[in-house]
């Protein structure tokens, strides 16, 4: 019965491997650093009692504030469920399934491909160079039939900003034939870093951000795509009805506050400061062969072995993203900054693990 069921859906489902989540791959901890998220939850009261209504598409608001915190017009702005339904709303506006293909620069961020197997898209990968930098004649060679790029800066997992001279080049190389979408999910952490005041100079750049990360709001589902508004126009015309619940909007007009903005440069500078303690503490330990750089909220780290590591601190509660079978990046997990005491605990751990090795 179950496996008449299972012919009868498409055979890209099929064969789809769900994204791994942090939150599916479940543990067991109390130390949770494997999301990327704030490790502290930021108290809200909604102030909205119209759940007798429909929201608004676009909530004005929450627009009209993410407009001014980003530098652009609120018709450069579109917000949805999280920067995931971003990343496939540009692919269902933009490609045409089994004809159009994306490309992405692993190793990155595993909803691109995630979404161009679900609707059917083809998609190609052309591997980062050392320093993981986009390999721009790879790419050159790999741009027929593309209609949209997806490159992150600063890139997750790895933690590095993209170098902007190379952007350029991509977006010269783009340029009329293909999209090329910024996915800028954690600028706040270095936003000197952003290409916001780019967009009136390529119409075919796009920029995606999130809540999720420095503005603590994970659990809230909310992003936002930046652009030009015929990219933007476009989109609307794909998008739910209603993507946004009416909670949802609430809470974000009031996280993009002056005072909400606020908090956040707050509390990326604490983080800020974990990150560089951090980056003192893991070289000294003999469990660690490599520490890498990073403008984020997280750190790549590699690992003389990394299963022992990731099984011996979870044992422990405390949860880290294993990074192992992305391709380049052995031996790697990734590491969320958490508060200052989370960071010591996991200092703590790894130097009881450096002993037993020594
Ligand atoms: C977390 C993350 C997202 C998704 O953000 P949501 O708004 O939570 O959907 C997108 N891109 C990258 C690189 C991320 O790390």
């Amino acid at each position: 019965m179950s496996q008449k069921i299972e012919e009868l859906a498409r055979a890209n489902v099929r064969a789809l491997t769900p994204y791994q989540s942090a939150r599916r791959l479940g543990g067991n901890g109390d130390v949770w650093l494997n999301a990327n998220e704030f490790p502290l939850p930021v108290p809200f009261e909604l102030s909205q009692q119209t759940l007798n209504r429909y929201p608004e598409c676009q909530p004005k608001r929450v627009i009209e504030r993410y407009a001014a915190y980003a530098g652009l017009t609120p018709e450069q702005v579109l917000v949805s469920r999280g920067a995931d339904e971003g990343i496939e709303l540009l692919m269902r506006a933009f490609c045409e399934p089994g004809k159009d293909a994306i490309l992405f620069c692993p190793p990155t961020y595993g909803m691109y491909s995630v979404s161009a197997e679900t609707i059917g898209i083809e998609y190609r990968t052309v591997p980062a160079l050392d320093g993981w930098q986009l390999n721009l004649p790879a790419i050159a060679d790999q741009l027929d039939g593309v209609k949209v790029v997806y490159m992150c800066s600063p890139n997750n997992p790895t933690g590095n900003l993209i170098n902007q001279d190379d952007i350029r080049k991509l977006l010269e190389m783009t340029a009329g034939k293909a999209l090329l979408v910024a996915d800028e999910a954690y600028i706040e952490f270095c936003p000197e870093a952003t290409l916001a005041g780019w967009l009136q100079e390529y119409p075919h750049l796009v920029i995606l951000r999130t809540l999720s990360k420095a503005f603590a709001l994970a659990g809230l589902r909310c992003g936002f795509t930046l652009a030009n508004k015929p990219v933007i126009d476009l989109l609307m015309k794909v998008i739910a009805p209603y993507p946004l619940a009416t909670p949802v909007a609430d809470v974000a007009g009031q996280a993009l506050s002056d005072e909400g903005i606020a908090l956040m440069r707050q509390h990326v500078a604490e983080l800020n400061a974990n990150r560089a303690w951090l980056f003192e503490q893991l070289p000294q330990l003999n469990v660690v062969q490599q520490v890498f750089p990073s403008e984020t909220n997280y750190i790549l780290v590699r690992f003389s072995d990394s299963p022992k590591v990731f099984k011996a601190l979870w044992d422990q509660g405390i949860i880290l993203r294993d990074q192992n079978k992305n391709p380049g990046l052995a031996g790697c997990l990734r590491i969320s900054i958490g508060t200052r005491n989370e960071c010591e605990r996991l200092i703590a751990a790894l130097q009881a693990l450096s002993l037993e090795q020594a």
